[in-house]
C-alpha cells in the first residue's frame, strides 16, 4: 500500500470500527412489565447480563407482594425499626424529598388505599366509604422516619415504590453499562425509556411518545441523547366499574381516588430516571396548571403533557427535540 493510501485507510479506520461495534439485546419481564435493553460496544453482551441481573435483584428487593422483599419487611414491621439496604434507603429518601417538593402528590405510603381499590391484586373494585376512610387514615409520607439506613413506620402504614422503582432500576442499569464502557444504549423499561449517549451512528435517539387515546400509536417523537423519557398516564392500567366509569391506577393522595383531571398523560425528560419517574406520577396528580408551575420553579427537567381533549403542551426546552406529525399542533409552556 502506498503511503498516502495507507494514511487515507487509517483515517477511515476509526469510522469503520465505530459502525462495526457489536450490539446486543436482552428482553426480560420484571417489575410487572416487559423490558428491552439494547447496547452497542465491545462489552455489550457482558454489560447487558450485569444490567439485567441488577434489575432482577432490585425487583426481588422491592416487590411489594413478595414476602421475601425488603418492602414486605418494612410493611410488616408493626412499628419496629427496620434496617434497609443502601438501595432501599436511597429510594425511600428520594421518594420523601419528591413527596415534600410536590406537596404530597407523590406519597409512597398510599399503598393501603391502592389495596382498598384492589390495584395491587388485579381484583379492582370501588371501595365503600368506610374502607376508604380507614385506608386513608394510614397515609402520610411525613410520618415515615428514616434515620441513616433505618426506617420506622407508624403501625399499619404500608409503602410501595411502584411510582419510581423502574426509574431507579433504569439509573442502576445505566450506571453498570457505563462501568463496562458502553457509550450507546437504549433501555426500555416498560415505557420508561433511558438512553445512554446517541445511536451508534451518532444521531440522537428518537423516542416515540404514545397517544393516550390510542396507546399503540405514537403521538409525536422526542430526539434525545443521554436522557430519561418517562411517561405516566391512566390509560394503561385501569379498570371499568359496573356503571361504566373508568378508574386509573394513579391516585390522588388528597382524595384517595384515581386522578380525574384534564390530563391524559405526562412525559418527563431529564437526566435522572428516578426523578423523572417520580415526577411523571406526581405531576399527573397535580394537573396541567400546577405541573406547569412546578416546572417553572425547577430547572432540571422538561415535560410534555397531553390533555384528555387531545391538546399537546410542551415546555420550551423541548422545542428542538420535538417532532410532530403533519397537521398536529402543540402549545408551548414558557418560563414566564
Ligand atoms: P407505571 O408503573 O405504569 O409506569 P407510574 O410510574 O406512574 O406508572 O406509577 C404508578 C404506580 O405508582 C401505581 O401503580 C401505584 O403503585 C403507585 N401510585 C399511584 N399513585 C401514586 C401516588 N400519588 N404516589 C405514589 N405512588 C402512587
Ligand atoms: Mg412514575
Amino acid at each position: 500500500m502506498k503511503k498516502h493510501h495507507l494514511a487515507a485507510f487509517l483515517c477511515t479506520l476509526p469510522l469503520l470500527c465505530g459502525c462495526a461495534q457489536p450490539s446486543a439485546v436482552r428482553e426480560l419481564f420484571a417489575m410487572d412489565t416487559y423490558m428491552q435493553l439494547t447496547a452497542s460496544g465491545n462489552a455489550a453482551e457482558t454489560a447487558l447480563d450485569a444490567a439485567q441481573q441488577r434489575i432482577l435483584a432490585l425487583e426481588s428487593l422491592l416487590a411489594v407482594t413478595d414476602e421475601k422483599s425488603e418492602t414486605w419487611a418494612i410493611n410488616h414491621a408493626d412499628g419496629v425499626p427496620v434496617e434497609l439496604s443502601a438501595d432501599t434507603a436511597r429510594l425511600l429518601q428520594t421518594a420523601q424529598e419528591i413527596g415534600a417538593q410536590t406537596d404530597g402528590a407523590l406519597d409512597i405510603s398510599l399503598y393501603p388505599v391502592l389495596s382498598a381499590w384492589g390495584f395491587t391484586m388485579d381484583t379492582q373494585n370501588v371501595p365503600d366509604a368506610q374502607t376508604l376512610a380507614q385506608a386513608r387514615a394510614l397515609v402520610d409520607y411525613r410520618r415515615i422516619v428514616l434515620h441513616e439506613n433505618t426506617v420506622t413506620l407508624p403501625e399499619g402504614m404500608q409503602v410501595d415504590f411502584g411510582a419510581l422503582a423502574k426509574g431507579y432500576a433504569g439509573d442502576c442499569a445505566v450506571e453498570i453499562l457505563r462501568e463496562y464502557g458502553i457509550s450507546s444504549a437504549l433501555l426500555n423499561l416498560g415505557g420508561n425509556v433511558q438512553a445512554i449517549g446517541s445511536k451508534p451512528d451518532g444521531s440522537p435517539w428518537n423516542i416515540a411518545v404514545q397517544n393516550p387515546a390510542a396507546p399503540s400509536s405514537p403521538l409525536c417523537s422526542l430526539a434525545v441523547t443521554d436522557a430519561a423519557v418517562i411517561t405516566s398516564g391512566n390509560y394503561e392500567r385501569y379498570f371499568i366499574a359496573e356503571d361504566g366509569t373508568k378508574y386509573g391506577h394513579i391516585l390522588d393522595p388528597a382524595t384517595g381516588a384515581p386522578v380525574d383531571n384534564e390530563l391524559a398523560s405526562v412525559t418527563i425528560v431529564g437526566t435522572s430516571g428516578v426523578r423523572c419517574d417520580a415526577l411523571s406520577t406526581a405531576l399527573f396528580v397535580l394537573g396541567l396548571e400546577d405541573a406547569a408551575n412546578f416546572w417553572r420553579n425547577s430547572g432540571d427537567f422538561e415535560m410534555l403533557l397531553v390533555t384528555q381533549d387531545d391538546t399537546l403542551y410542551y415546555t420550551q426546552g423541548l422545542s428542538e427535540a420535538l417532532t410532530l406529525p403533519d397537521g398536529r399542533t402543540a402549545e408551548v409552556i414558557t418560563r414566564d
